[in-house]
């Protein structure tokens, strides 16, 4: 698979507007601000990807990009605000993604970019608890690792790792930088291994 060959393919609102349920999806998640776009422009190497999700009135669709081989998409699912959390999670992000993450038969794994410096976010915690109770992959990218020192950054990544020891969803956690392109290529090589599964 060919990331870098992602193109925008249409935003959706809801489940009925999504493409055709069939094929393979890996669908990104993450808190506004952690760096969801950013990390999908390094993993896609495109930076209009990004733009494309943030244009005013898109930040609360879900926007899929196609890949380059047949039936493979990614989706950037609508970050979920830090002001008003509870609030947002019931009121928007839940309503809209709720049916997305139940019925979405392709969705092979789901993606959730934290930021290094504040990891497991209510919201995070909650995201994978689901991941956990529907069997469902999960990728971390705990992202900004270039904003501490590799020691720091380190015990980070083991602080992480301890909180989720006991979650057997976890396939992967993955120390990430969009700046330094830290960690793009061990995700685009999981990203691979389930799009292609
Ligand atoms: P999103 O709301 O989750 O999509 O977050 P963005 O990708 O828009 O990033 C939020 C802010 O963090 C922006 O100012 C980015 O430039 C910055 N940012 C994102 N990723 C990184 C990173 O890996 N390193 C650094 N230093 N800044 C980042």
């Amino acid at each position: 698979i060919s990331f870098n060959s992602a193109r925008f393919l249409i935003s959706a609102s809801r489940l009925e507007e999504c493409p055709p349920d069939s094929g393979a999806e890996v669908a990104f998640a993450g808190r506004s601000n952690a760096g969801k776009s950013s990390a999908i422009n390094s993993i896609t190497a495109h930076g209009k990807l990004a733009r494309t999700s943030k244009t005013p009135g898109r930040t609360r669709l879900i926007n899929f990009f196609t890949l380059n081989r047949e039936n493979c998409r990614l989706v950037d699912l609508p970050g979920y605000g830090y002001a008003k959390v509870s609030r947002d999670m019931k009121d928007d992000w839940q309503k809209h993604l709720g049916h997305y993450l139940n019925d979405r038969r392709c969705l092979r794994g789901l993606v959730l970019v934290m930021d290094i410096r504040h990891p497991l976010t209510d919201f995070d915690q909650m995201m994978v608890e689901w991941c956990e109770h529907n069997n469902l992959p999960l990728m971390i990218l705990a992202t900004k690792a270039d904003k501490l020192k590799f020691g720091q950054a380190k015990t980070a990544m083991l602080g992480i790792a301890g909180k989720l020891k006991e979650f057997q969803c976890v396939e992967h956690l993955i120390m990430f930088s969009a700046t330094s392109k830290r960690g793009v290529d061990e995700c685009r090589d999981a990203l691979t291994a389930w799009l292609e599964a």
